[in-house]
């Protein structure tokens, strides 16, 4: 199973300290204690927020923190509360005590959870008083908030899977989009285990991609991939399926599609039944943009399709393409996010 982990430390804020102070005024030179109390420390509040499918946002911070109380003043003014640090969290994701190991939240859709409380705040000289005591000096310090390391966890689904021939250049592109790090080798057979990797559309967007050999790579009928995989892959959303522009063997990409369709189909008909992207890959190896642009097009001439929206050219090696089929990725997978973004599908970097 492929899992997305951080280890991040919450704390929560520590109360404010209560106020040791006393009335002073003309006609009152001597009055009694009016220190306020402390306010209370924030919490750290995990909420879950819908759309998030990875915990890639966490690597770049490790403590989450919320505001302290504030300090009791005079006259009785009591501290403001410190403000809750609200972190959002893609549903699914589970939280462990790091140190314990211990299960303390499953956060589920719409799940919301206070894992750090803040201090209280301490009372001041004024709570003190009584009739043995008409002026205590004394006022409580605010109380620390909860503070300790969490690891988080959460089973990444793969929403893009790649399908193509060996050596249509899959681990490449996994790679150049994403920070994982598959094999890589010249001979046919390289994928002996899945990938999967996170790719980073632009700040706020991501998605989730897997390598899916051995649909053809000597592993017919799943052999050599673990069934998990298998359940894995058969819940993506979209396919890539990547052909060789220029394949060595000298075989026509639009052939090798069949192929891989056909093999497809016999390996599960729900998965052949998702939107699929053809991209062509290797652009590099075409001298110009002239004879790019007449390999695309021959490609989609032999299976009806439209050049720009159904067909991509890309080259996964030298990084061309790459940031027009991500965004043609999201809109597949999020088809509303078109009217909203102001994103316009381009032709492609041919
Ligand atoms: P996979 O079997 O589909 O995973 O293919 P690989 O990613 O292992 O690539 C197979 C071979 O094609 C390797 O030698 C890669 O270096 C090469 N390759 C992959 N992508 C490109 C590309 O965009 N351009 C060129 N020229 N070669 C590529
Ligand atoms: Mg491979």
């Amino acid at each position: 199973m492929f899992v997305d982990r951080a280890v991040i430390t919450v704390r929560a804020g520590k109360g404010g300290d209560g106020k040791v102070s006393f009335r002073r005024g003309k006609y009152e030179p001597k009055g009694g204690p009016n220190g306020g109390n402390g306010g209370k420390g924030g919490d750290v509040v995990i909420v879950s927020e819908d759309g998030m499918s990875t915990l890639y946002d966490l690597r770049f911070q490790a403590v989450y923190a919320a505001q302290d109380g504030e300090a009791g003043g005079q006259k009785q003014c009591s501290g403001k509360d410190g403000e809750d640090f609200v972190l959002k969290l893609p549903p699914g994701t589970m939280i462990f005590d790091h140190q314990t190991g211990a299960m303390m939240h499953d956060l589920g859709p719409g799940g919301r959870h206070v894992i750090a409380k803040g201090g209280r705040g301490g009372f001041g000289n004024e709570h003190f008083k009584s009739s043995i005591n008409q002026a205590p000096r004394t006022a409580e310090a605010g109380e620390p908030g909860q503070q300790f390391q969490v690891r988080l966890e959460l089973k990444l689904i793969a929403e893009v899977g790649l399908i193509g021939m060996p050596n249509a250049g899959k681990s490449t592109l996994l790679k150049a989009l994403t920070r994982a790090n598959p094999k890589i080798a010249d001979y046919p057979f390289t994928t002996l285990s899945p990938q999967l990797g996170i790719a980073e559309v632009d700040g706020q967007r991501r998605i989730v991609l897997a390598d899916i050999p051995g649909l053809i790579e000597g592993a017919a009928g799943g052999a050599g991939l673990g069934l998990d995989f298998l359940r894995h892959v058969e819940r993506t959303r979209v396919l890539v399926h990547l052909l060789d522009a220029s394949p060595p063997d000298g075989t026509k990409p639009a052939d090798n599609y069949r192929t891989v369709r056909r093999e497809l189909e016999q390996y599960s008909v729900e998965l052949a039944e998702r939107p699929e992207l053809i991209v062509l890959n290797k652009m590099d190896l075409f001298p110009d943009d002239a004879s790019r642009r007449k390999a695309l097009l021959a490609v989609c001439r032999d299976l009806e399709l439209r050049p720009g929206t159904e067909a991509l050219a890309i080259s996964g090696a030298a990084g061309v393409g790459l940031p027009e089929l991500l965004e043609r990725l999201w809109l597949m997978l999020h088809p509303r996010a078109e009217q909203n973004s102001g994103w316009k599908a381009s032709a492609p970097a041919v």
